[in-house]
């Protein structure tokens, strides 16, 4: 698979993290965060123009790669699907997941992007995340691991639970209060204690480190933000599912939502917070 050969997209992937950061660097305030295009994207979020603005310098990275020989499709959060030349190569991108975040000036906002070879979760074959709160990199190729900052994660971590059996620490997304509300008691049930970082990409990050010991996401969450995540966490000892598709790791790698998203250090905690009702809607 030498169109997909990790080291190369490592060094696209760095590429973008400097332009997004300089971006993100130019408009230090939140009312110039909080300028918004007009528009909606394909994901169906009003889009600011950080998410346009950083969209658009790595659409400059994908037109060099493209330039160079390479042809696959690109699938965005803000632009939907663009062929670059087409073929079974997918290029899966959130240029700034945890918008919210990135216009409020609280910490985690990532870069997301997932490299794949077939049109499955299942077919992603690189993923990529940085974090611009800890100025973390996190990456995994498959069959070779994952990674933050250079070391190799262990992933032999286990999960944590309490002496009453709850999770010690599960991270939850998409924390519209409502949808945390319809999902209270069985969270009470699974978890000790709950966090929301506002993004997936990197929530998934925390849970391919064994630094929480579950994810479940509220409503269906889309390629976008997990494709790259799902992969991190597998490589890092954990597992992933997204409950609402056909196969644990059958959501397509499109712009639309079609599942919730689950992690977990085991497979067997996967199945349990599964049955975490997430009744949210994209609205
Ligand atoms: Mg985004």
């Amino acid at each position: 698979m030498a169109s997909i050969l990790a080291s190369d997209w490592l060094v696209a992937c760095r590429s973008a993290v400097t332009d997004v950061r300089s971006l993100l660097e130019s408009l230090p305030s939140i009312a110039d965060r909080a300028v918004e295009t007009g528009t909606v994207g394909s994901g169906g979020d009003d889009t600011l123009m950080i998410d346009a603005a950083a969209e658009e310098a790595i659409f400059a990275q994908l037109d060099a790669l493209h330039a160079g020989g390479l042809d696959f499709t690109a699938v965005s959060e803000e632009r939907g699907e663009v062929s670059f030349g087409g073929g079974p190569l997918r290029v899966v991108i959130d240029p700034i997941d945890g918008s919210l975040n990135a216009k409020r000036g609280l910490p985690h906002h990532a870069l997301s992007i997932a490299v794949a070879d077939g049109p499955l979760m299942s077919d992603v074959r690189f993923g990529y995340v940085f974090d611009f709160g800890p100025e973390e990199e996190w990456w995994a190729s498959e069959g070779a691991g994952a990674f933050c900052n250079g070391r190799r994660l262990d992933p032999s971590v286990p999960e944590r639970r309490g002496p009453t059996g709850r999770l010690e620490v599960l991270g939850i997304e998409s924390a519209d209060p409502r949808w945390v509300a319809a999902a209270a008691e069985p969270l009470a049930a699974s978890a000790y204690r709950l966090r929301a970082l506002g993004t997936i990409a990197a929530a998934l990050c925390q849970v391919a480190a064994g630094r929480l010991d579950g994810l479940v996401s509220l409503r269906a969450c889309r390629a976008v933000d997990a494709a790259a995540g799902q992969l991190i966490v597998r490589e890092g000892g954990g597992a992933v599912a997204f409950p609402a598709c056909d196969a644990p790791l059958g959501a397509p790698l499109d712009v639309i939502a079609h599942s919730p998203v689950v992690a977990a250090r085991s497979e067997a905690t996967v199945q349990e917070l599964a049955l975490i009702p997430a009744s949210g809607t994209r609205s």
